[in-house]
């Protein structure tokens, strides 16, 4: 089941405030972020935010690390798909959730959209899962295409899955520890489990001090 149950729903204040931006020819994407523009899109944000950090139980729809839950810092709203490159998707409910400061700087505005069958671009949000390249919060099962192990090692296990941890860099993260090659750790992390569930105690010794080695430790 997809993650996001519900899509935040938007009062007439609200949408009367989104017609205007919209259709203000001098409005931007990038001045969603400016706080001084407007009040009332500040506090639309904080709307949007508040919602989705709690229809995500307070974890990043990428990384699946907290966000903060008081502060805006380390909860942004995100836009799955870019508004830099698709800004009439920059208010649509579908496209929007929460992700942490990380997520939210790597990530940017890589594409995310599928093309059609023609292979050309979409003219319409797509419905489904398939007209997207990432894990979509509002429709992907995140356990279908990304195992997390030991809360920092992240494997794909499908093409959607390989998108969103290449995207975020997920795994590159964990080279604050000073490791080159991440895979390299993934491996040996799950040849430890597997010795470990068949005791067998001199390959998990030898197991663990390469990984000691790799995380210099
Ligand atoms: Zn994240």
């Amino acid at each position: 089941m997809a993650e996001i149950k519900n899509a935040v729903i938007f009062n007439e204040s609200q949408k009367q405030l989104i017609f205007d931006v919209t259709s203000d020819p001098t409005f931007k994407h990038s001045d969603w972020n400016k706080e001084a523009l407007s009040k009332d899109l500040s506090e639309l944000r904080s709307f949007i935010r508040k919602h989705y950090r709690e229809e995500q139980a307070g974890k990043c729809a990428y990384c699946r690390k907290d966000v903060s839950l008081v502060s805006a810092l380390n909860c942004h709203v995100e836009h799955i798909v870019p508004k830099s490159l698709h800004d009439k998707y920059m208010f649509l409910p579908k496209n929007l959730c929460v992700v942490c400061a990380d997520c939210n700087q790597i990530k940017k505005d890589k594409e995310t959209l599928t093309l059609n069958q023609k292979g050309q671009t979409r003219s319409r949000y797509p419905a489904v899962s398939s007209g997207f390249h990432i894990v979509h919060p509002h429709f992907d099962n995140y356990e279908e295409h990304i195992d997390i192990n030991r809360e920092c090692w992240y494997i794909d296990k499908t093409l959607k899955g390989h998108f969103t941890i290449g995207v975020c860099k997920l795994n590159q993260r964990c080279g604050d520890y000073g490791i080159d090659e991440p895979n390299e750790m993934v491996q040996l992390a799950i040849e430890l489990e597997s010795a470990i569930a068949n005791d067998n105690s001199l390959t998990v010794k030898l197991l663990k001090d390469k990984m000691r080695k790799l995380l210099d430790i």
